[in-house]
């Protein structure tokens, strides 16, 4: 049984979402990793905050398809950050737990559920537009418990190949998300047909159209076919998504489609500078630059740095502190920030190069702000009243930046 804190934490990491996509298949070896890897890389590319969860725990590729196999990750004593890949996309992976790629999982199925729940509850997201999970496959109690745990997932996608019996697992997918009132945002058709390298013309490896039929069969929207390309699995072992590395390709173009609707899903995107939802807003640490107490226009010469811990749940400010940064030097303040677990930064003005660290690091950015009093901007952000105006480093008190050039120069 878990925990009514677990839960909470997992409710408010969740809560700063916008949009959870489960990518499922009926079996494994269908390429449902390798959807999920290139629909979060179409969806960062789309300029979306996106994270990415591994939690295939009999094969977690992931980490591989991106090429961050075997990095060390980071955290504090109860929570885990992800990795951080190009400027907007956050992933975390089963895999990353184990000592080698060959490394078998096996663990009894409490400690699974477990496992899933810590993933999903320990992580550090913060604020994202999507989260993209690539589920175990199959209909068992793995994917299950995923499905439980984000009641408010927008749904799944359904991966398959054309052959009749690749589509039989897939219908009882459909019938189980059917079960769990998660709605098929649509079935994607992977290697369907091949063109042959001597002659160009198609040739149906194993059949095609299956998956389409499959789908109106069964009422559920078609998102379309990704054809067989050899390519696929020599860049997925050189840890390159394939969208990237061949965009103008088939195979590259049906992938990129993919995140068209899932795009289009209605409904709340949390913004950047904008407060959560008031059921629950953390946890989350909130670092403001002052100088003599008041908020500081020069977030890389601040004196010192006020953190604000705010509540999961409660949405109240549970303490505070003040510390003193780092010397001064490029990329010291975005990771010194990120290694005392900050999620959002609150500043008066900051360059565009400190931002992009931060924002590398996974810590939002509000700038621009005009309250001058820490606590009272802390209270107005989680009004969702807080105005931010992008202002880039003001070290000219307003008349510019003195760095020259729009400032980006790094703090
Ligand atoms: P799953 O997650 O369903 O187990 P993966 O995404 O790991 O499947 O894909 C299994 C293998 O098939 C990988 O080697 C992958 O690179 C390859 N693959 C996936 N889709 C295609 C495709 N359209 N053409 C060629 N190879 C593919």
């Amino acid at each position: 049984m878990s925990k009514p804190d677990e839960d909470g934490k997992l409710r408010s990491r969740l809560e700063l979402i916008g949009h959870k996509v489960l990518v499922l298949s009926g079996k494994g070896g269908v390429g449902k990793s390798t959807v999920a890897v290139n629909l979060a890389v179409a969806l960062a590319a789309a300029g979306k905050k996106v994270g990415l969860l591994d939690i295939d725990l009999h094969g977690p590729s992931v980490p591989k398809m991106l090429g961050i196999e075997g990095m060390p990750l980071h955290g504090g004593e109860k929570s885990i950050r992800p990795f951080v890949v190009g400027d907007n996309l956050l992933v975390m992976s089963i895999g990353f737990l184990l000592r080698g790629s060959d490394e078998a999982v096996i663990w009894r199925g409490p400690l699974k559920m477990g496992v899933i729940k810590q993933f999903l509850a320990d992580v550090e997201w913060g604020p994202l537009d999507y989260l993209v999970v690539d589920s175990p496959p199959g209909t068992g109690d793995e994917p299950l418990s995923i499905a439980q745990l984000i009641p408010d997932a927008d749904g799944a996608v359904i991966v398959t190949t054309p052959q009749d019996v690749a589509l039989l697992d897939v219908r009882r997918c459909i019938t189980f998300c059917r079960q769990l009132n998660l709605p098929v945002l649509g079935v994607v058709e992977n290697m369907s047909g091949f063109a042959c390298p001597h002659c160009g013309k198609p040739v149906d490896l194993f059949g095609s159209g299956g998956g389409e039929k499959m789908a109106a069969d069964m009422g559920v929207p078609f998102i379309g076919r990704i054809p067989f390309d050899p390519r696929i699995v020599t860049t997925a072992d050189d840890g390159r998504p394939f969208i990237i590395a061949h965009q103008s390709t088939d195979a590259g173009r049906m992938l990129a489609e993919m995140a068209a609707p899932i795009l289009a899903l209605p409904g709340r995107t949390p913004g950047a500078g904008k407060a959560p939802e008031k059921t629950g807003c953390g946890p989350f640490r909130i670092a403001i630059p002052v100088d003599k107490g008041a908020i500081s226009a020069h977030f890389g010469h601040a004196e010192r740095f006020l953190i604000f811990d705010v509540d999961a749940g409660s949405c109240k400010v549970a303490g505070s502190a003040e510390l003193d940064p780092p010397e001064h030097g490029v990329g010291v303040l975005p990771e010194w920030l990120k290694a005392e677990g900050v999620t959002l930064a609150i500043a008066g003005g900051i360059g565009r190069q400190a931002r992009d660290l931060l924002s590398k690091s996974g810590i939002e950015v509000v700038s621009g702000v005009t309250i001058t009093d820490p606590a009272e901007a802390v209270r107005a952000w989680l009004d969702g009243e807080l105005a931010g105006t992008d202002t880039e480093c003001n070290h000219d008190h307003g008349k510019g930046c003195g760095h020259g050039g729009g400032c980006g120069k790094a703090e």
